[in-house]
């Protein structure tokens, strides 16, 4: 047995942490327990920076040596933003139009909202290989809205 620095408690010969107070007790775990901090700590930054304008939050992300840590699958900021801009701009233009259905132009705005739902261009990846672009489908909405408004204003 040995005794803890920090806590003066008996701990384990073999034991990487005290069990008491958590302080690390061999240098690799030292190390280990250093860079979990500031991982902490980049997440933090990253996370306080996205809750702003999403503009000032370029020191956070930038300096490299972090994007080993981030795991693949997650969404980055700007990703959700999108994502959660499709949803509100999808469904809203679906329910406005629902209120026009019997005119023609309602069809099109209906097909906009649901083309530019995220569910959506995932389908796309079935036939196409890989989704369609987040450009593509925010283009396809913009072209069924636009017509849609244009058969509304017209007819
Ligand atoms: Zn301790």
């Amino acid at each position: 047995m040995k005794t803890c620095p920090r806590c003066e408690s008996s701990i384990d010969d073999e034991a990487r942490y005290c069990s008491n107070c958590g302080a690390p007790q061999t240098e690799p775990a030292a190390e280990e327990f250093d860079e979990y901090v500031q991982r902490q700590a980049r997440q933090v930054a990253t996370e306080s920076g996205a809750t702003g304008d999403g503009v000032g939050d370029g020191p956070a992300r930038g300096d490299g040596g972090e994007s080993g840590f981030a795991p693949a699958a997650e969404l980055t900021d700007r990703q959700q933003l999108w994502r959660r801009g499709c949803y509100v701009a999808g469904y809203g233009t679906t329910v406005v139009a629902l209120t026009l259905v019997p005119q023609i132009g309602a069809f099109l705005l209906i097909l906009g909202g649901i083309a530019i739902l995220p569910p959506v261009r995932r389908l796309t990846a079935e036939p196409l290989g890989r989704p369609l672009k987040r450009e593509v489908m925010a283009g396809l909405y913009a072209i069924f809205v636009l017509l849609g408004a244009a058969l509304l204003v017209l007819l």
